[in-house]
Formats: structure tokens, sequence, C-alpha cells
């Protein structure tokens, strides 16, 4: 069955550090531009009213923090958590040609390279606190061919 299928596709993307793409789990399948601020604002506001602590929520794997404080790209956003720092936005790729873990983007050159042509990727970008380490999924979106298709549909 397609849904089975989806799943699956699904399932292999999680496989990377589910942890580190907090609100990835809650949703469906990846569809078109899907923004996860709503996932993330019940979870500060939890926060917030005592119900979650900073254990709950600042846990971003090394891996990530790194990719956060060297390739990371600078927002305007204060960290919701700690408020000392602006989060940064780290982008991961991941596609038929990419390895199953995916592929952290360093750049917007490396993000043009790794795009160009291909159809059906799937890109994840986690905000992440270099200060307190709090992460969650910002946006995921696909890239290339399925999604115009999609849209393109009268
Ligand atoms: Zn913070």
């Amino acid at each position: 069955m397609a849904g089975r299928q989806t799943l699956r596709y699904h399932a292999a993307v999680m496989s990377f550090r589910p942890e580190t793409l907090r609100g990835a789990l809650d949703q469906g399948r990846l569809a078109g531009q899907i923004d996860y601020r709503l996932a993330r604002n019940a979870l500060v506001r939890e926060f917030h009213k005592g119900r979650l602590s900073r254990l709950d929520l600042c846990d971003a794997h090394p891996d990530l923090l790194r990719a956060a404080i060297n390739v990371g790209e600078d927002s305007r956003e204060d960290c919701p958590i700690c408020a000392e720092t602006k989060v940064r936005l780290v982008s991961y790729l991941f596609g038929p040609r990419l390895p199953p873990s995916g592929t952290c983007v360093s750049s917007k050159r490396e993000m043009a390279r790794l795009t160009r042509g291909t159809k059906d990727l799937a890109c994840y970008v986690v905000e992440v606190c270099p200060n307190c380490s709090w992460n969650h999924l910002a946006q995921a979106f696909t890239i290339g061919g399925s999604a115009k298709a999609r849209s393109g549909s009268s």
C-alpha cells in the first residue's frame, strides 16, 4: 500500500536521532511546507507553566549542537527557554542519493549544490540554542519534483 511505503520512508528519516528533531514525530507524512510553530509554542508554554523542565527540553545532541555553532544560520529569534541568545538554524537534507542519516547543510552554496537537479529531497530545519541546548524542528519541506506536481494540478 502507498500508505505503508510512506510510513517506512518516514521511519527511515526519523532514524536520524529523533530526539534532535523534536516535533517531527507528532506529524504525519511530510507534505509541502509545514510549520512546526504550534507544536513548539505548546512546549514552550508547558515549560513556562513549570510542567516541563530544561532537562526535558534542552537536550540537543552534541553533533547537533556542534552543527549549530559551526554551520548554523543566525536567526533573529531569542531562545524561548533561556532568552540569553538567539537560536541558530541547522538544515538537514534527506533524499535518495544522500546518506540514510541525512546530510547537514553547511552553507547556502552547499544547499544549492545538493539540491541542483535533484527530486524529492526532504529538508528539515531545526532551531538550536547554543547556550542552553534547546532544540526543536522549525520547518520541514520538500524540494523538487513531487511538490511541484501537486501544486501544479488544476
Ligand atoms: Zn537557550
